[in-house]
Order: C-alpha cells, then sequence, then structure tokens
C-alpha cells in the first residue's frame, strides 16, 4: 500500500489528504468535538488544514487555533482572504487578522476565495508583501476555472501561484477537461473541496450509488472512502474533507491507502463519466 501525496512549490510533499473547517465554529458546542476532531487528524497525518476568514465569520480560524496549540509546526495552515479584501492594505489588515484568530504568526498558503473587485496584479502584489513580511510563505487562488488562470498566468509573479482550489467530486469532474490537466503539466497541485459532495447533499444518490457502494464493500471500506480515493488517484490532486467527528477523521485517513483497480475506475466512469467537452466551473 502506497500513501499518495502532493508536493506544493516543489518544495512541501503531503499526504493526499487533508481537512476542511467549513461549518466548523457556527455551533459553541460543537466546538470541543470539532477540535478533537482536527487533532485527532493531525496526529493521524493529515495535516494541510484548511480554512477561511469566511468560515463563520473567523470563528472557524478560532477553532483550528484551538486545536493547532502546542503543535503549530506539524501542520500545514492554509487560510483564504474574501476577494473584497484581497489588495493593497485591506490584504494585510484580513491576513492578520487571520493570523491572530489562528493564533499563530504565518500561514503556509494563503488563497484569494474567488476571484472579485480587485485586478490579479494588485492581488499577486498583496502576496508578495506578505511574503516579504513572513506572514504567509506562499499563496494560491480558488475558484478559478481554465481561463482565469491563463489570466493569473499573465500577470508579473502569477506563475508563484501554489495551488488551485475547486469543487471536485465524482459527480462533478468538469476540471478533467481543461483546467487539471493545465495544473498538472505545470506541477500545481488542485485541492479538491467538498469532494464528498458534502456526504452527498450537493449530489443526491452518490453516497448510496450502487456501484460506489459494492467497490466500497470489496475493499471493507465506506462509500465515503471510495469517493475520497477516487479523488486523489487523480495525479497532483488532495482532498480536503470536513469531518467533525474523530471516527469520519480516521476513516478519511485510512482513504490515502486505497487503491482503485482499473476495473473498479473504469466502473466508476462508466457511472459518472467524464466530461466530454468544456463546462463552467462548478462552486458552491
Ligand atoms: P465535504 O465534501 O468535505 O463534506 C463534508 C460532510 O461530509 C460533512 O457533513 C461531514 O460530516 C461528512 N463526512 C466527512 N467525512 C465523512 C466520512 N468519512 N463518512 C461520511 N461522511 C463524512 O464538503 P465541504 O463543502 O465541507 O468541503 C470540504 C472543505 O473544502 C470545506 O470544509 C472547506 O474547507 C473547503 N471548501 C472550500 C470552498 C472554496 O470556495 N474554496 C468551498 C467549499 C468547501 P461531519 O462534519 O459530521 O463529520
Amino acid at each position: 500500500m502506497t500513501e499518495k501525496q502532493v508536493v506544493f512549490s516543489g518544495q512541501v510533499t503531503l499526504p493526499a489528504v487533508g481537512q476542511g473547517t467549513w461549518y466548523m465554529g457556527e455551533k459553541p458546542h460543537h466546538r470541543r468535538a470539532e477540535v478533537n476532531a482536527l487533532r485527532a487528524g493531525i496526529d493521524l497525518g493529515l495535516t494541510l488544514i484548511d480554512t477561511a476568514e469566511m468560515y463563520a465569520e473567523g470563528t472557524a480560524e478560532e477553532v483550528v487555533g484551538e486545536a493547532l496549540a502546542g503543535r503549530r509546526d506539524k501542520a500545514f495552515l492554509v487560510s483564504k482572504v474574501y476577494p473584497w479584501n484581497a489588495g493593497g492594505q485591506k490584504a494585510i489588515t484580513a491576513c492578520e487578522g487571520s493570523l491572530r484568530r489562528l493564533n499563530t504568526d504565518y500561514l503556509d498558503l494563503y488563497l484569494l476565495h474567488w476571484s472579485g473587485s480587485y485586478s490579479f496584479e494588485e492581488t499577486v502584489e498583496a502576496m508578495e508583501k506578505l511574503i516579504a513580511q513572513g506572514k504567509i510563505r506562499r499563496w494560491g487562488v480558488s475558484n478559478l476555472d481554465d481561463d482565469a488562470m491563463q489570466k493569473l498566468w499573465q500577470v508579473a509573479g502569477g506563475k508563484q501561484c501554489a495551488t488551485n482550489q475547486v469543487l471536485y467530486h465524482l459527480a462533478s469532474r468538469g476540471i478533467e477537461y481543461d483546467l487539471l490537466p493545465w495544473c498538472q503539466q505545470r506541477q500545481m497541485p488542485v485541492m479538491a473541496y467538498s469532494p464528498l459532495a458534502q456526504a452527498g447533499r450537493l449530489r443526491s444518490g452518490l453516497l448510496n450509488n450502487p456501484v460506489v457502494n459494492d467497490i466500497a464493500h470489496a475493499h471493507s471500506a465506506s462509500a465515503a472512502q471510495i469517493l475520497l480515493a477516487w479523488v486523489i488517484s487523480h495525479q497532483g490532486v488532495m482532498a480536503i474533507p470536513k469531518a467533525a467527528s474523530v471516527e469520519h477523521v480516521q476513516q478519511n485517513a485510512a482513504a490515502l491507502n486505497i487503491t482503485l483497480s482499473a476495473s473498479e475506475l473504469a466502473a466508476l466512469d462508466n457511472a459518472y463519466p467524464a466530461p466530454k467537452g468544456k463546462t463552467a466551473l462548478d462552486m458552491v
């Protein structure tokens, strides 16, 4: 069994499953379980933690900060800036706010959450300033389609972009037509968000699909684990499932060691075909 990995900026090798945090920090009585789940994940090697100033309006970052107390050095910490904060002094202030809530002095990766009012030039300039100030180690983007990535590539400094975080799961495969190969050619990892289709909420029936479940049965695994194994079977793709229970985190970590056979991949292709043409980037 070989654990899948991705490499950021040619420097940092990480397991191809990390931990998402959207919806964490929304309910105070869930906080203890969320902190415990994140800590269990780090102990199991799911060291990339993805958060954002948006999630619970900053409270998700506080939950992550609590989980990382005493173990910051073990984590690869990712946060995101709102598009309307992604330039000039606003970007510096937004990043400082994230650092304060996360109780740390640097982010490993800072992402433009989606593109908005600031130009790519302004955002790249702000990201470079944050790197120079030691507040972030590298930067990337989220929710940019193939055309937008090509525009970013034309901007001075744009090629320093370390990742594109986009929606990707078995029932939403549009990126395979253009964006994913584009990133693969540039050794840029793609971070797959909502890899479980939000436990099937984005695509009803996904977790109950008989093909997925037959494969799960063959691996003595759950349907969710097969969805993760499928996402990370793609070169340079990491999955960032959000899990608020230790049991889910343990399952998600174990998915790193599930290798789908060629015939299983073909059966999944048949159930959820790859795109035959360009499609608009899926988002939530
Ligand atoms: P996911 O596809 O990760 O689904 C999360 C749901 O799956 C939760 O209900 C969770 O339950 C459940 N779950 C987790 N593990 C298992 C398991 N092993 N078996 C069964 N159910 C499981 O959806 P998200 O939308 O949360 O995406 C993941 C992360 O990606 C986000 O948390 C966020 O960090 C990031 N994201 C980024 C976006 C962007 O615009 N850049 C947009 C959306 C997400 P429970 O919580 O009870 O464990």
